[in-house]
């Protein structure tokens, strides 16, 4: 053997497992991706068996090292399809590996839609759900609130359905899950008619926003915004169902705003305000007027969604709604006293209280403030001072994003935390479904 080989050998092995934003990644001991419930109850119990833990993976979008596992991984890739369509119902039920995109285009092929929606739509219906993944709305929530029915294979390898009418007490806490409490193998959504939404982007500036924030809330069915730091200008986002005609987007307009501004210049402008952050303020201002106000009309995935390919790292928080705008002065405030240079805009979201344990809009109206910065830049003392005021605010942070809470914290801030632990001790005993992070924010 060469010195050269001898000495590559005695590396450690590559991980298999990496998420999306380079934070997290795994080596497990085995790897597999079931096709079926059947195939993935026999690999659940099959490790049990072993004595190893178990983590499904989705696509990795969660920042946190949440589906990291050094036992078996069971990755989605053929768990994948639309496995019934009841119209009568309004329902659709797809396996639990499917990516959100295929959903998606499977729903509007058959003229349905999901309600809501967050950002993206890689991730798979499963990993989306079990993280509390949300978009905005006044009356309509998360993905995992447009849940009715959920089938799951538990740690002895068993397959147990739950929805409103059977197993209640498991479907009030499995669908925000963190996979701590079994591998989910289909979920079924709501579904309804596909309709048509107008989307109305239009740059304001801060202080309006935040001066009428409960009326932009109130008079639009999906209000958001994002705000450049280091300025005042805010680009708003407003959805409201339309009785149409559909107006999508031309071909090129959705090019230049989506790929080549928010995409191509955005990631060369986050490099250069990495490499030298005095330019991020100025890079800011020139970001924050470059959007301009636009209004179109088309179905609802086309409106929610959009690529997402400059690479960042992200903190989310839900405050109670009410807490929103003097959480966010303080943060202008931090923001503006500090020498933090932020290449990345925040964005404000809510949703409406709902009935699931772990939720982060469990039991009351919510508004979500997100921080970002580009991938590789030093986040660690902007996202603990934005934390800091969150905290204080009774902030709950994102399952799938950056946070420094732990069991102790988020026993206090959700009053549905010790069901959810309760049920992880009956259905998981062994903790098979366990790993560091989970040990971390669920406690033993
Ligand atoms: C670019 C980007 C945009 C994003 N946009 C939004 C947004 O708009 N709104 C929002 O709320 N979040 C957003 N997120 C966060 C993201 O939606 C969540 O972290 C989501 O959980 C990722 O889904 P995933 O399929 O990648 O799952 P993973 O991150 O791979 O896994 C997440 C969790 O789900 C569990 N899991 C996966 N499959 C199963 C299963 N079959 N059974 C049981 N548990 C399972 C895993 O074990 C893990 O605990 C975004 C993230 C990125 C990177």
């Amino acid at each position: 053997m060469s010195t050269h080989t001898a000495r590559r050998d005695r590396r450690p092995a590559p991980p298999t497992w990496r998420n999306w934003a380079g934070t997290a990644e795994a080596r497990p001991l085995r790897t597999v991706a079931p096709s079926t419930t059947e195939a993935l109850a026999e690999a659940v119990r099959r490790a049990a068996e072993d004595g190893l833990t178990v983590k499904a993976a989705g696509t990795g979008h969660s920042f946190t090292p949440v589906a990291v596992t050094d036992g078996v991984l069971i990755r989605p890739d053929l768990l994948t399809g639309i496995r019934r369509i009841d119209r009568a119902a309004g329902t659709v039920t797809a396996a639990a590996g499917t990516p959100l995109k295929r959903l998606n285009e499977a729903l509007a092929a058959e003229g349905l839609s999901l309600t809501n929606m967050g950002d993206i739509m890689e991730q798979t219906v499963s990993g989306a759900v079990s993280t509390g993944t949300h978009g905005t709305g006044r009356d309509s929530g998360s993905l995992a609130a447009q849940v009715r029915e959920l089938e799951m294979v538990l740690a002895d390898g068993s397959v147990l359905r739950c929805s409103a009418e059977e197993n209640a007490d498991v479907f009030a806490a499995a669908r925000v899950g963190l996979g701590a409490l079994g591998v989910i193998s289909e979920v079924t959504f709501a579904v309804e008619p596909l309709f048509l939404l107008t989307a109305r982007e239009e740059p304001m500036p801060l202080d309006a926003v935040l001066a009428d924030f409960d009326h932009l809330v109130r008079d639009n069915e999906h209000f958001e915004f994002y705000w450049f730091p280091h300025t005042d200008r805010c680009v708003t986002k407003r959805n409201n169902r339309s009785a149409g005609p559909a107006d999508p987007l031309p071909r090129l307009a959705g090019w230049l705003t989506d790929e080549f501004l928010s995409n191509g210049v955005f990631q060369a402008a986050c490099s250069l305000g990495r490499a030298v952050p005095a330019t991020v303020p100025g890079i800011a201002r020139i970001a924050g007027r470059a959007l301009s106000a636009r209004t179109y009309t088309d179905i609802p995935y086309r409106v929610f969604t959009s690529p997402r390919r400059v690479r960042f790292v992200e903190m989310e928080y839900a405050l109670p709604r009410a807490a929103a705008v003097e959480a966010l002065r303080e943060l202008r405030a931090t923001v503006e006293r500090s020498d933090l240079r932020v290449n990345f805009p925040v964005e404000v979201r809510v949703a409406p209280a709902d009935d699931i344990a772990l939720s982060t809009a469990s039991g009351r109206d919510t508004a979500y403030i997100a921080v970002h910065v580009y991938r590789g830049t030093p986040h660690e003392r902007y996202f603990t001072a934005a934390e800091r005021i969150m905290v204080a605010h009774q902030g709950r942070p994102h399952w799938g994003k950056l946070h420094g809470r732990d069991a102790e914290y988020l026993a206090e801030i959700y009053p549905r935390f010790g069901e959810f632990t309760a049920l992880r001790d009956r259905l998981d005993p062994g903790r098979t479904f366990g790993n560091d992070h989970l040990r971390r924010v669920l406690g033993d």
